[in-house]
């Protein structure tokens, strides 16, 4: 198990991790969700142990990492980009660590079938990287990342160099694969989607700071503030009378704050909610509104495909409490 206490790291007089605590337990995916700049980068090197720490601890198993090196702690790092090596065929590369440590050369021809299974990419063993599609190479960086079965598995934002639709599909691969192998794993992200697609837990990290952390559910339905909110994907931050008017009509208690996401409020002709349609675009899966809400304002919403709902229209809305979040904390 993983254990960070009170990690700083500095570059000169700049602080790029201030007093970090996390824990990551075994075969647990553990994703940092943070924007740019915010120190998660420097956090997993130091991990790795490729930044020296200002003051704190790094733990595995009870034992202080201070003086072991990047090699000798037993953990793999997976980038972006993959990083694969471009001469080497997809089998040399997933056996590149277990060569370099003189592993019999059946063990490794059974090792590298087994992980190239493991990622789908079973018979791609003579091919070249540059043969590859992006989706596939970091399949091959993750088995190589694997081989030599670390006890911790870094990745920095491995899915964030592909495409959308290759990314969904990758992440829930990347999951199952991450589970199946029962790899322990931190990951640092920007982004909300690939911290969720793949991880148990979330910590949310803000100029250099864990502003909260918990199980990904748990953060989902009750961020720490507004910000930490928008950050995890909702598109609004109502306050105040306007928070209240939500709240009340989705029959919940007053608070200061509710995060809404796009679909939180539903065109249905039984809601509390008055509105009046401001715009309508459709989509292939519904119509997203933008609608003027009665001690609201102007707000998105949804409408079911086929509804004919058009600007200037008067609606009504219904509160869709599973696309919602109560700030209950007031700042
Ligand atoms: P993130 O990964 O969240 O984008 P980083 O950990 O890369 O953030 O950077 C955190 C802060 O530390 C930033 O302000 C960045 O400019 C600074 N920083 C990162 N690496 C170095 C370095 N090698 N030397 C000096 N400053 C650095």
């Amino acid at each position: 198990m993983l254990a960070l206490r009170d990690v700083t790291v500095r570059y000169g007089d700049a602080t790029a991790v201030d007093d970090v605590s996390l824990d990551l337990a075994s075969g647990q995916v553990l994703a940092v969700l943070g924007p740019s700049g915010c120190g998660k980068s420097t956090l997993l090197r130091a991990v790795a142990g490729l930044e020296p720490l200002e003051s704190g601890s790094i733990c595995w198993d009870g034992e202080d990492l201070a003086g072991t090196p990047t090699h000798k702690r037993g953990f793999a790092l997976m980038f972006q980009d993959g990083q694969l090596f471009a001469h080497l065929t997809v089998a040399r590369n997933v056996a590149y660590a277990l060569r370099l440590r003189r592993t019999p050369a059946a063990r490794v021809a059974a090792r590298v079938r087994e992980l190239l299974d493991l990622v789908g990419l079973s018979g791609y063993d003579d091919r070249l990287p540059g043969t590859l599609s992006g989706g596939e190479r970091q399949r091959v960086a993750l088995a190589r990342a694997l081989a030599v079965e670390p006890r911790l598995i870094l990745l920095d934002e491995p899915l964030s160099a592909l495409d959308a639709t290759l990314r969904e599909r990758l992440a829930g691969d990347l999951r199952s694969i991450l589970h199946a192998a029962g790899t322990t794993a931190l990951l640092v992200t920007h982004d909300h989607e690939e911290a969720f697609a793949l991880a148990d837990r979330l910590a949310v990290m803000r100029g250099g700071r864990v502003v909260q952390q918990g199980a990904i559910d748990e953060v989902w339905r009750e961020p720490v503030d507004e910000e930490t909110a928008l950050f995890l994907g909702y598109a609004r931050v109502l306050r105040d009378a306007a928070a209240r008017r939500v709240l009340d009509a989705a029959a919940l208690p007053p608070a200061y704050a509710v995060a809404l996401r796009r679909s939180a409020l539903v065109v249905d002709d039984e809601g509390p909610l008055r509105a009046v349609v401001e715009s309508a675009r459709v989509t292939p899966e519904l119509v997203r509104l933008v609608v003027g809400a009665e001690g609201v304002g102007s707000v998105d919403a949804v409408a079911p495909l086929g509804g004919r709902v058009a600007p200037g229209d008067e609606v009504s809305l219904r509160v869709d409490v599973t696309r919602l979040a109560v700030l209950a904390i007031t700042p």
